[in-house]
């Protein structure tokens, strides 16, 4: 990896992160959106599925409210008011034309200077990615692009008055690094608090590692690959310029 650069955030104002799962914000990039909400830029959530097919031993419908509570929670530390969960099937989730559309409309509502997402490919450095994480990141990319086409999905502005947005930057947290944003300081705290927000989900995994030492160790981690010795906890992020 070497050293990577800071990614540089001082244009942005407006940012949507599009995930897969309640959670999923909460493994790192909740603090760079820490970072993000102190700072007065404000940022948004897209989750496609409510998580319902999370908890082996509780049913579907028990588990989408709750994990939907517990993701609003999470937001909460984090500075995040603006919360959607779409509700498409969990477990089943398919980067096609829908799950686009779904994006692309919330690009164009909420309008962001970048857009945050997922990991797409099928290996990570930790084992194999998740079949809703690979088709959610892989989604959020193309609707990026989707958004800002007046061509593509027209009822999106002929219906609904959504007019194309196109977006300067899309970020893949926890992908191979391009770049590092730096949440040294307070910004790891909230992010730790969102993580241990996830209560009733944790305690369901049974094996889950203490969310301090997950968030300090991976946070810390990554800052070793910044050349400013000041920073002591990073993100890794895959920064593309759209
Ligand atoms: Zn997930």
């Amino acid at each position: 990896m070497g050293t990577l650069p800071f990614f540089d955030d001082s244009e942005i104002r407006r940012v949507l992160c599009v995930v897969a799962h309640p959670d999923d914000m909460e493994y790192g990039a909740s603090a760079a959106v820490a970072r993000w909400t102190a700072q007065g830029i404000s940022v948004s959530y897209l989750l496609l599925t409510a998580g319902e097919a999370g908890m082996r031993s509780l049913s579907p419908e028990e588990v989408a409210p709750l994990l939907t509570q517990e993701q609003r929670a999470a937001c909460q530390e984090v500075g995040v008011q603006d919360l959607t969960v779409l509700g498409l099937p969990d477990g089943m989730l398919q980067p096609d034309l829908e799950t686009r559309r779904h994006i692309a409309r919330q690009i164009r509502k909420t309008r962001p200077d970048l857009v945050l997402t997922q990991p797409w490919e099928l290996q990570m450095g930790w084992g194999l990615n998740h079949a809703d994480h690979r088709a959610a990141g892989l989604a959020t990319v193309d609707a990026v692009r989707d958004a800002d086409n007046p061509w593509v999905f027209r009822e999106l502005l002929e219906d609904e008055g959504l007019e194309p947005w196109g977006t300067d930057w899309l970020l893949v947290a926890n992908a191979e690094p391009s770049h590092l944003i730096d949440v040294s300081g307070e910004p790891a705290e909230p992010a730790i608090r969102s993580l241990q927000a996830h209560e009733a989900y944790l305690a369901g995994l049974g094996d889950h590692p203490d969310p301090r030492e997950m968030i300090e160790g991976m946070t810390s981690a990554a800052a070793q690959h910044s050349a400013d010795a000041a920073a002591s906890h990073a993100l890794g992020v895959a920064a593309y310029r759209m």
